[in-house]
């Protein structure tokens, strides 16, 4: 009998087909070997860092030591900043937060298949295990993950904000402007994505309150993209990428960002902030001189929100803008003042007690601290603050974790300031 070419290629394939396969596999065991036991390594042996990881925000941090500490450059700073900051304003848990590797070999195996077929995306969130993992990325990447990670957790017990938020994103008929479904889907994956038509569409975008093209995607991209973005700006920046300076675009934001606070997706008093942001950047008039009255009335605000809102994470922020205005106006009255310069002083001490140590705010101060004791000729007060000013940029690159709770106020304290 004789065997057709079909018949003799057929079984030569499959050999071939089931050796690829057994080592592609082979290899998947092989990395997964190496991705578990470091899990199951620091699951029995978690060292110094992770165990204050996991007494700090009752979950584990996963990943190989090399990725956490070289995260960002900063190590655990940034990861630390990050959530330290989200559990001040809103308090959430997750099963672990991952860090994922930008190797390959050392991916879990979910991972090494989410690499292959899906696009780029810094990270995501499991709403099924309720874990986080990123990859080397920005803190908005951690930001973005935490986002939806709290959205599903307001959805459980408030299942009615969903359908709000859905309410803020329809055209006037009624319909939907998240993309539809299929759509959705194709965007998720490489090379389907390149069939669905794309566009960037600025104008509409505006138009409708969408902060960016990903955030029309669906009803939690637009809430992860727009509170991701609320929480890159201070009082000196990161205004425009949010609201372009234009009012226009505010307005037709407002509705989402008042939702977003209402249910604590965003500081509650992101608002009142923003009304102080705005007065704060027009002290300078046009003439670029500086507003005296506009300064005093701005100084008024400040200790009313304090008042309103003493635990905010923008506290540092505020306190360090009514040191420096405060600053200025002793600068056009007399640098000499001696009572001025002390009230100065107290003023950027507050700066250091400040819940959330925003690290350029608390930086700062130390810095004008250092210089106004030098001025005043204390020259003991003068060295402890230039010490603290290095010890904080030495624990900014050396990656420590508790920086924007901690600062350097163990120091201080030791040396007898902040009392
Ligand atoms: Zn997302």
């Amino acid at each position: 009998m004789t065997r057709t070419l079909s018949q003799i290629i057929k079984p030569k394939i499959k050999k071939i087909a089931t050796t690829i396969s057994t080592g592609i596999l082979a290899l998947h065991l092989l990395t997964q070997t190496n991705h578990s036991l470091n899990n199951l390594y620091h699951h029995f042996l978690p060292d110094k860092q992770r165990q204050e990881f996991v007494r700090e925000f009752g979950f584990p941090l996963k990943g190989f030591d090399s990725d956490i500490s070289g995260y960002m450059g900063t190590g655990l700073y940034t990861i630390g900043d990050v959530i330290y900051k989200e559990m001040l304003e809103r308090p959430f848990s997750l099963s672990s937060l991952s860090i994922r590797s930008p190797n390959y070999f050392k991916e879990s195996i979910f991972d090494q298949i989410g690499y292959i077929i899906t696009t780029d995306n810094g990270g995501y969130y499991d709403p099924i295990t309720g874990a986080i993992v990123v990859e080397d990325g920005s803190p908005s990447a951690l930001h973005h993950e935490i986002k939806h990670r709290k959205t599903f957790e307001i959805d459980k017990i408030h299942p009615e904000f969903l359908e709000r938020w859905k309410n803020l994103a329809k055209r006037k008929n009624g319909e939907s402007i998240y993309k539809p479904g299929l759509e959705q889907i194709c965007l998720r994956f490489r090379l389907l994505n390149k069939l669905v038509d794309n566009p960037s569409n600025y104008e509409e975008n505006n138009r409708y309150g969408f902060v960016s093209d990903y955030a029309r995607t669906n009803v939690y991209e637009d809430i992860a993209e727009l509170c991701e973005k609320v929480e890159s700006i201070s009082i000196q920046g990161g205004l425009s990428e949010l609201f372009d300076y234009s009012p226009k675009t505010h307005q037709n934001l407002r509705p989402k960002i008042q939702l977003a606070q209402e249910y604590g997706l965003i500081p509650r008093e992101f608002e009142d902030f923003m009304v102080l942001t705005l007065k704060y950047r027009n002290l300078h008039g046009e003439n670029g001189y500086y507003d005296k009255s506009g300064a005093e009335e701005f100084l008024k605000n400040l200790d009313a929100f304090a008042k309103k809102h003493p635990r905010s994470v923008y506290t540092a922020d505020l306190r360090e803008a009514k040191a420096g205005v405060y600053q200025s106006m002793l600068a056009l009255k007399d640098v000499k003042d001696k009572d001025g310069q002390k009230k100065l002083i107290g003023l950027y001490k507050d700066v250091l007690l400040s819940p959330y140590k925003d690290r350029v705010a608390y930086g700062v101060s130390l810095t004008r601290l250092k210089d106004l004791y030098r001025n005043l000729g204390d020259i003991n007060k003068y060295e402890i603050y230039a010490k603290a000013d290095t010890l904080h940029s030495e624990r900014f690159f050396g990656g420590f974790m508790m920086l924007s709770k901690e600062g350097v106020n163990d120091f201080l304290k030791e040396k007898g300031e902040l009392n």
